[in-house]
């Protein structure tokens, strides 16, 4: 596979950008460019925990991908090195090494990622035995000619290109977190399967609201996007899913266009959340739509959040409201540099530029729900 990108590609997102690239320094926090077109301002975008995590080190994801797309390096290795940050930290249970295991305690983790101007993606599922699934991910989209290999094809996938196997990627705090649901949950193994879905979900939630995880754990992902000075775009998100998750269940982390959607032309969206309501209707490739017929981030992402309001119906998913009574969020950039994080609930997203990283306040939908 050719790692060059085409010509047309180049006239377009290269040359015409070359002379914009050599005015431009490269960035560091505190000093921005003297003269930056708005489509020129790099920027990275991402969930809240991107600007949370450090893994013991001196920066969150966020600022490590700024840092590496202002000095020059491809904004898919920059972003891909951000989420390293996250993906490794033993206290982000949602995302990596320590991420919340399955029903059965494996950890499995998922993750794709796009690279704009090359035009190249990919993805693994339920990928077990990798702490970084987006260094997997991007070797499938770099080495391979597929966009998503899963489960043991993916751990072999893994091993042949040299990634280190492990045998069990919890931690002490997710092992005991999931010792204590299977006490909860399964006590004689012979549940019927629906009355055992309910219970597991309800023992989550409770668990959550004694403190035993964090409630963001329950679900939780990091998608991150990002803008560098010629203007290209890629996007990453990588997940171990829904806590305690039937073994092999997929959500929306994986897949283009749910997950993750990004088109060089035009932008990136990512999201975190209730997976299955995302991959319903492809939500991140819907709100890159919105935006390529020229909806800005915010309300590009705001009406997809409409439609997913509308696709939930079954009584199990509504609040007493009639709402629905999960959260989802999207993280939005346009080709401009102009981007969004909105969510059905109020809640937060990290941006980083060159004044430092961000932690902001999502656009919701609907009022702060009290967790029942
Ligand atoms: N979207 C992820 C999934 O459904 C989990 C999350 O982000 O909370 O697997």
């Amino acid at each position: 596979m050719s790692s060059r990108i085409n010509r047309r590609e180049f006239v377009k997102t290269g040359a015409a950008a070359a002379a914009a690239i050599a005015a431009v320094p490269a960035t560091v926090f505190g000093q921005a460019p003297a003269v930056v077109t708005r489509a020129a301002r790099p920027l990275v975008v991402s969930a809240a925990n991107g600007n949370h995590y450090k893994n013991g080190g001196p920066v969150t994801g966020v600022e490590k991908a700024f840092q590496m797309i202002s000095q020059g390096s491809d904004v898919l290795d920059a972003l891909v090195a951000g989420v390293n940050i996250v993906e490794l930290d033993p206290d982000e249970s949602s995302v990596g090494y320590g991420g919340l295991p399955n029903a059965d305690g494996v950890v499995q983790l998922d993750s794709c990622c796009m690279h704009g101007p090359k035009k190249r993606a990919g993805g693994v599922g339920a990928l077990e035995g990798v702490r970084t699934p987006s260094l997997v991910a991007k070797a499938v989209a770099d080495l391979t000619d597929h966009h998503l290999i899963v489960g043991k094809g993916a751990q072999e996938f893994a091993r042949g290109v040299g990634f280190k196997i492990e045998d069990d990627l919890n931690t002490e705090k997710s092992r005991k977190a999931w010792l204590e649901w299977k006490r909860r949950t399964d006590p004689d193994h012979y549940l019927d399967p629906a009355k055992r879905q309910q219970a597991g979900l309800l023992a989550t939630l409770q668990m959550a609201r004694e403190g035993l995880i964090e409630y963001e754990h329950v679900f939780g992902t990091i998608n991150c996007d990002g803008l560098n000075a010629r203007g290209e775009i890629c996007g990453v998100t990588t997940t171990s899913g829904l806590a305690f998750k039937i073994p092999g269940r997929l959500g929306d982390s994986p897949i283009l266009g749910a997950g993750l959607y990004v088109d060089n032309e035009v932008g990136a969206a990512g999201s975190t959340g209730r997976g299955e309501a995302n991959l319903y209707g492809l939500c991140s490739f819907m709100i890159v739509e919105n935006m390529r017929r020229g909806m800005h981030p915010k309300d590009a992402g705001m009406d997809i959040l409409q439609r997913i309001r509308k696709n939930t119906i079954e009584k199990r998913l509504l609040d007493e409201a009639g709402n629905p009574n999960f959260d989802i969020n999207f993280y939005v950039l346009n080709a401009k540099g102009e981007y969004a994080g909105v969510s059905f609930r109020p809640s937060t997203y990290a941006i980083c530029t060159e004044n430092g990283p961000q932690t902001l306040p999502t656009e919701a939908m609907l009022p702060l729900r009290p967790r029942t």
